[in-house]
Parts: structure tokens; C-alpha cells; sequence
């Protein structure tokens, strides 16, 4: 499939923006343009917004097993278009496709798991006080909404929000990723063939702030989910209160990992390399700080580091590729600062630290030792290809550094002793803890941070709950 220039879906219809106004696309390989986004402009948000008020009339009056039938329908068109799909969404994005098609499948996973749990949304029959009357809650959905998605996963980041308000009977117009918008695009175009009513879901793309003033506050949205950053969201989510919005917030983290003396080294670096370069360290669950009990520190770092030079670092669409480019020069010349403040402190670069090749925005694996906390990078979240690596003697420190930040996402730890996996699963301040394994991120399982990581959940039934209203309803019969 060639990669094509993305419009605006607005009240069922692929548009143009009305002034005709576009964003250049950057292929991360080489920096090189190769397609445009529309530029919403403020009246294609007005029409976005009228259509959503539709949509929403349509869709909460539709029966849930029929939501449920339209979105079983597009999770299976997207199954069988992952390979063209997962081709666009490497080409803008830059993931190797293995990591492409994976986002792919998981969104039709997700899909499929809220179209089901939609078909379960409850209520809850409350014995009276009297014979003569009946008492009931109603989950009801909580109206149109609006979801701000970043580019790491430009597709994934979307379902997460899509999947639960449609499968409540919530219209919704997502703010795409203006970097990455190819793979939505034809997200919504399986949605829109599965039969999805015009104006149920609706995709803008634009100058994020412009679109963030104008529809969170606006009277029509009664619901806002934002991914991204902690700075924005706290911007969102402050604007969120002003207008008494329900509010979503899956921002930043900065992961901790403990590696206990009786863990398994082996096995804790095989799986933590795959998840520390999983979209070249570009995900907000990323295993960040890892904490090593000083006696397996050495052996821990030779078997971490060894691994992380093996991995092959190119372009995502080229076979055998395991991480691809940073999205941009920003994120490139973010992450460098980072690594020469840390080595500039004293840290010690056991691996990577420099850019590769001339072009795109290629950087190599990196592994600091000896990182301290005057440095940045231990206090800012890195998002890139960086593992900061220090020695802890024992748990009690380990825990204090893990809750030291104000960020309280994904964490990570390794030990057979039961004692302090459980000690550290009741003891670290964040949304997800994950043992012995990386298991965080599944449809069926809560995902949501605490503290500045933001609140509320993105998976399992917590999601559904995020969409809908509670409506008691008491009746006196005669
Ligand atoms: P950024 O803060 O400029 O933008 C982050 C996201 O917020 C982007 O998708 C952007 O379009 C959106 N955004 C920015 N201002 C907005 C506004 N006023 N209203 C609505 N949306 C707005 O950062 P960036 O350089 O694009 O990304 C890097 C940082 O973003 C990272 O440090 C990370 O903390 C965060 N991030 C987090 C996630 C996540 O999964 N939680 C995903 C992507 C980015």
C-alpha cells in the first residue's frame, strides 16, 4: 500500500480542512517528506462537534449487542488488513513492522474484548424500604467525548479510548497524532465500513492546543481522555475542572525496575531489553531506572549491555530491524542532552550515547552506570533508548528511590523470593507493578497510573466505567 496524504473524517465524510490547509508528514528513516495531514481549522472543529452530538443521539439509542456486532465487524477488517496497515504506521512512525503488526493485532484485541464487555455494562438492583417501590442504578454513557492521542502509538493510544466509549454508547472525535496519522486513518475506514453511523466517530488533526481550547471547554463534550505528557495534561485537566468535565489522564512515567540478588539475571535481561527498546524507549511504561542489588550489579549490567549491542537498529520496514528511529530530531536532541548531562555528572556510558548514520534520527541503544540523582535524566522521563542503571543494598532503599519521583506508572521487578515480591508488588507507588515478567498493557487488565502519572484507566472494566454515568432511578408503583 503507498502512503497517502490523510484527511479529516468529520460526520462520516473524509475532508479536506476548509481552508485547505495541510501538516508535511517526515519519514523518521531519513527526515524526508512524504505526505501531508489537513489541518483542522476552527470551522471543521464546529462541524466536528455538531456531528458528534448526532452521533452520540444515534449511537447511545442503538442496543448494545448491536454496538457490539459493528466493532466485532471492524476489529476483523482491521485482522485482515494488519499488513498494509502496519506498513503505514512503520513508514510515519518508524517501529520495526514486527513491533507494527503487534499494535496492529492488539488493537483488534482490544476492540473486540470492549465490544463484548459492552454487551455487560450492569446496573444493580437496590432492595427498597418498601414493597410498592423499586429501586435501580442505570449505567448510562456519559455522552460525546473527546480523546487527545500521541504518536508512539498512533493507533493503539486511539483504541484505547474509541474502544470503551463506543462499546458504552459514547460518540467521540479523537485529536490524532499529527506526526503519525496514517495508521488511524485506516482505523477509522475499517470502523466506517463495519457500518459505524456518520458522526460516532470522528478524527481531527491540527494545532493541538487551538483544538484542546476550543473543544474541551465546549459544552456539547461531557468527557476528556488525554496520553501524552505531564505538563499537558495538567493543562487539560485543570481546564477539564473549570468545565466540570469526566477526565481521563494516562500521562508520563519514568518505570522503575528492582533486580533482587535471587533473581533470575538471564531471564530478567532477555525480557527487560525487549521491553526497554520497544519503540526505540518510546512508551510511557518503558522500564527506566533499573535498581540492582549491588552484589548481581556487575553480572546484571555485562548481560544487559551485551544484549543491547546485539540488537540491529534500522529502518523499521527492513527485515530483521528490532528498533527503529526516534520520531523526530526534538525527541533525537532531547535524549542526547540527557545522556551528556548524566556523563557530564559522572555517569559512566557502558554502551551507545551517540547518534547513528547522517540520516533520520537514528540512536544507538544506551546503557548509563553509576547515575545519580543531581542528574536529569533520573528525575525527567527520558522516552528514548536509555537504561540508567544503579546499585542498592537493600530493599528498604530500593523502594525509596522507586517512589522518590512523582510519577507512578508501569514498575517492574525480578526475584524468586515470594517475601519481596511482595513486599515490592504493596510497596511502589505506581498504577502496575509487573513480577518476573512484562505483562502490563492487556485488554482485560486495568492500565493507569497514579500520582503525576495521571488517573483513571485505559483497560479491563475500569475502562467501560470511565464512559458511563450512574442514573439511580426509584419508582413507587401504586
Ligand atoms: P509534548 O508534550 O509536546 O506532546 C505530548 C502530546 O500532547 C502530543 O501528542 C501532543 O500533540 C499533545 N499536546 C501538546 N500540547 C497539547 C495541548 N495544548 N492540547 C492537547 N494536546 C496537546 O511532547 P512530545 O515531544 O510530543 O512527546 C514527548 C513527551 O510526551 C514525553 O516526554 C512523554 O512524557 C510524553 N508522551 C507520553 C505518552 C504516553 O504514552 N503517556 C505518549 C507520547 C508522549
Amino acid at each position: 500500500m503507498r502512503y497517502t496524504d490523510t484527511k479529516l473524517f468529520i460526520g462520516g465524510e473524509w475532508t479536506d480542512a476548509s481552508d485547505g490547509k495541510t501538516l508535511e508528514i517526515a519519514n523518521p528513516v531519513n527526515g524526508e517528506v512524504i505526505g501531508a495531514v489537513a489541518h483542522a481549522s476552527r470551522s471543521d472543529l464546529e462541524k466536528a462537534v455538531e456531528a458528534v452530538v448526532e452521533g452520540f443521539n444515534i449511537w447511545s439509542a442503538t442496543s448494545a449487542f448491536e454496538r457490539y456486532k459493528v466493532i466485532r465487524k471492524a476489529a476483523s477488517l482491521l485482522r485482515e488488513r494488519v499488513e498494509d496497515i502496519a506498513r503505514l504506521l512503520t513508514t510515519d512512525e518508524g517501529k520495526p513492522l514486527t513491533e507494527s503488526r503487534m499494535e496492529v493485532n492488539s488493537c483488534a484485541d482490544l476492540l473486540d474484548w470492549f465490544a463484548e464487555e459492552g454487551r455487560r455494562t450492569y446496573g444493580r438492583v437496590v432492595p427498597s424500604r418498601s414493597v410498592t417501590v423499586q429501586q435501580y442504578a442505570l449505567k448510562e454513557p456519559v455522552g460525546p467525548a473527546v480523546g487527545f492521542t500521541p504518536w508512539n502509538f498512533p493507533m493503539s493510544q486511539i483504541v484505547r479510548k474509541l474502544g470503551p466509549a463506543l462499546s458504552a454508547g459514547c460518540s467521540i472525535i479523537i485529536k490524532g497524532p499529527e506526526e503519525a496519522p496514517a495508521a488511524p486513518a485506516a482505523l477509522f475506514r475499517c470502523l466506517e465500513e463495519a457500518g459505524i453511523p456518520a458522526g460516532v466517530v470522528n478524527l481531527v488533526f491540527g494545532n493541538p492546543a487551538e483544538i484542546s481550547e476550543f473543544l474541551v471547554p465546549h459544552p456539547a463534550i461531557r468527557k476528556v481522555s488525554f496520553t501524552g505528557s505531564v505538563p499537558v495534561g495538567k493543562k487539560l485537566a485543570s481546564l477539564a475542572g473549570l468545565h466540570m468535565k469526566r477526565v481521563t489522564m494516562e500521562l508520563g512515567g519514568h518505570a522503575p525496575v528492582i533486580i533482587a540478588d535471587d533473581a533470575n539475571i538471564d531471564a530478567a535481561t532477555t525480557a527487560l531489553i525487549g521491553s526497554k527498546y520497544r519503540n526505540a524507549g518510546q512508551v510511557c511504561i518503558s522500564p527506566t531506572r533499573f535498581l540492582i542489588q549491588s552484589t548481581v550489579h556487575d553480572q546484571f549490567v555485562e548481560s544487559f549491555v551485551r544484549k543491547a549491542e546485539a540488537l540491529k537498529v534500522g529502518d523499521g520496514l527492513a527485515d530483521g530491524t528490532q528498533m527503529g528511529p526516534l520520531i523526530n530530531e526534538r525527541r533525537r536532541n532531547a535524549v542526547e542532552e540527557l545522556i551528556e548531562d548524566a556523563v557530564s555528572k559522572g555517569a559512566k556510558l557502558e554502551t551507545g550515547g551517540e547518534r547513528i548514520g547522517n540520516s533520520g534520527y537514528f540512536f544507538a541503544p544506551t546503557v548509563l552506570t553509576g547515575v545519580t540523582t543531581e542528574m536529569r535524566a533520573l528525575n525527567e522521563e527520558p522516552f528514548g533508548p536509555v537504561a540508567l542503571v544503579r546499585s542498592f543494598a537493600d530493599l528498604d532503599e530500593a523502594l525509596a528511590e522507586a517512589n522518590r519521583l512523582p510519577f507512578g506508572l508501569g514498575s517492574y521487578a525480578w526475584t524468586t523470593s515470594s517475601n519481596t515480591a511482595r513486599r515490592i508488588a504493596h510497596g511502589i507507588q505506581a498504577g502496575m507493578v509487573s513480577v518476573n515478567h512484562v505483562g502490563l498493557g492487556l485488554p482485560e487488565t486495568p492500565y493507569g497510573g497514579v500520582k503525576d502519572s495521571g488517573y483513571g484507566y485505559e483497560g479491563g472494566s475500569e475502562a467501560l466505567d470511565a464512559y458511563t454515568n450512574i442514573r439511580f432511578v426509584t419508582h413507587e408503583t401504586n
